[in-house]
């Protein structure tokens, strides 16, 4: 696994290359994949001279000053410390040696990982990132003198930065951050019994040296997970302006899988120690296998999460992530808001252009909606044409920019690929008409602690404004009221209480 900061998805998107389709697993499709990964490295030369052209156009200065001065003062000391460390080293052929099989297992891995990927790494609402690249960076990091093992890693990083759809400037911290963590295994390599069991290649024997070798060894993979989740957590802090810990540096879940990593890293550097020949048989397997079973998770995860037709939460999976971020905001004191969307005189769409032209329209205001909230808020749709969503951490007035925002948008959405129907019924040949203007949607808007902290209040303020909305012309966004009528569409709080939460 590697950690990444990623300014860019709280800052906007970039074009994306469109995602290939898997290759067979042949070694026809192995060839195809390794041309692919070759050619989208190849293509990387023109992207990293342009952006070296213009450093006006850097993501980096859209950061916020502080974030700025804390990334290039890490690369700058990791520069120095890499250079220092790289010179003072010495490279044997057994290092070569080590050096050459572990890059090819890393080759092998980056190109059978490759696909999955780089289809996760399009999906930007995504969390963070579960390739295991750390079973052969952190193997190297012990194993390797510092100008192989950053060799190594300038390599992984160059292929991942092909298809990561990030700013390279943020890319180059991160790498940094990466280097920062193999230069301090080293260190401790250097300081430690480890240096002298490496160079022997053999195990120690004593338990005294048995102890002082495995505790060097979890001190290794300590300082490996430590230094690259803080630096990269105090630039997301700055950047983002929020020290929220999941924010940060993601879920349990995640770091889990990280540390896994870093488990098999250990197997790595045992069986590179004792015979480097172990390490392909054994371990490039064992990579494999746990990076696309954790990816298999991950894609069913979310998958089962979703709305077939628009892609966002359903209405069911809806309530728990929106519950805990209200409740995050209310221990720390912070504003929520949540809108309740409802697209006006809808069933006309479904009478004029069908069920499946609906269907369009629905599709289209969900990604309205997409590109209109951040990745931390929380988007669903609750069937039929209603929509909710959870804005973290916003006040009123940013609550009202943010829905007229949405109401804007949608007013001025382009619907294309309708058919139109004759009389009612499709005739045999559908006659497709123009993009399609005038779709709208009425937005009520709950706050918290404003309406109330309880998460099935908030949403009933909202919805009860949804329904003034309409009353009152629709198209438009209305704030409720102070005081908030009971309704019998309010869900519990999928945190309060254990039990159904669905709306009848
Ligand atoms: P209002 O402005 O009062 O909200 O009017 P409306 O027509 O939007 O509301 P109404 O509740 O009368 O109709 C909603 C329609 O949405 C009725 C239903 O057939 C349609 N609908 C529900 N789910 C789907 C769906 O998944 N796809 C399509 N195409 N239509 C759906
Ligand atoms: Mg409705
Ligand atoms: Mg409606």
């Amino acid at each position: 696994m590697t950690k990444e900061v990623d300014p860019v998805s709280e800052f906007g998107k970039h074009d994306r290359d469109a995602v290939p389709e898997r290759p067979p697993g042949s070694l026809r499709g192995f060839a195809d994949t390794v041309g692919l990964a070759s050619a989208r490295v190849w293509r990387l030369r023109g992207r990293a001279w342009n952006t070296l052209r213009h450093p006006a156009g850097w993501e980096l200065w859209r950061l916020p000053p502080a974030a700025v001065l804390w990334m290039l003062g890490t690369e700058i000391a990791v520069a120095v410390w890499a250079l220092y460390s790289g010179f003072k080293a010495t490279v044997t052929t057994t290092d070569l040696v080590r050096f050459g099989v572990i890059t090819a297992c890393a080759i092998w891995y980056l190109v059978q990982t490759q696909h999955p990927e780089e289809q996760r790494r399009a999906d930007d609402r995504r969390g963070e990132h579960i390739d295991q690249t750390a079973v052969w960076l952190g193997g190297a990091a012990v194993l390797l003198p510092p100008a192989l093992s950053l060799t190594l890693l300038l390599m992984v990083r160059v292929q991942r930065y092909s298809i990561a759809h990030k700013a390279m400037t943020t890319f180059l911290f991160t790498t940094a951050a990466h280097a920062a963590s193999i230069l301090g295994v080293h260190a401790i390599t250097e300081l430690t019994s480890l240096h002298t069991w490496l160079e022997s290649g053999t195990l120690p024997q004593r338990a005294g040296e048995i102890a002082v070798a495995a505790v060097a060894l979890v001190g290794a993979a300590l300082w490996y997970f430590a230094s690259q989740t803080l630096l990269i957590s105090i630039a997301r802090g700055l950047a983002w302006g929020g020290w929220r810990r999941q924010k940060l540096i993601g879920s349990w879940a995640d770091n889990a899988d990280f540390v896994y990593a870093l488990q098999l890293a250990a197997c790595t550097t045992i069986l590179g120690a004792v015979n480097i020949a172990l390490v392909p048989l054994v371990m490039i397997g064992v990579a494999l296998r746990s990076t696309r079973l954790s990816q298999a998770l991950a894609d069913t995860i979310a998958r089962s999460q979703r709305d077939r037709k628009t892609g966002l939460l359903t209405e069911d999976s809806f309530h728990a992530p929106a519950a805990l971020r209200l409740l995050e905001d209310q221990t720390d004191r912070r504003p929520t808001a949540f809108l309740m969307l409802d697209l006006d005189h809808f069933k006309q769409w479904n009478d004029k252009y069908g069920h499946s032209g609906g269907d369009i329209v629905l599709g289209c205001v969900s990604a309205v909606l997409r590109q209109n909230t951040r990745a931390t808020d929380v988007v669903g749709r609750w069937g039929g044409e209603e929509f909710s969503v959870l804005l973290p951490d916003t006040t009123r007035e940013e609550a009202m920019r943010i829905a007229e925002r949405i109401r804007e948008a949608v007013a001025k959405t382009a619907i294309t690929g309708l058919t139109e129907l004759a009389s009612g019924h499709a005739t045999n040949e559908p006659r497709a008409v123009g993009p399609i203007h005038g779709c709208t949607v009425s937005i009520g808007v709950g706050l918290s602690p404003e309406h109330s902290t309880d998460y099935g209040e908030l949403f009933r303020a909202a919805d009860t404004a949804m329904y003034q909305a309409k009353r009152t012309g629709r198209n438009r966004v209305v704030v409720a009221t102070s005081a908030v009528p009971p309704s019998p569409r309010a869900p519990m709080s999928p945190l309060s209480r254990a039990g159904d939460s669905r709306r009848d």
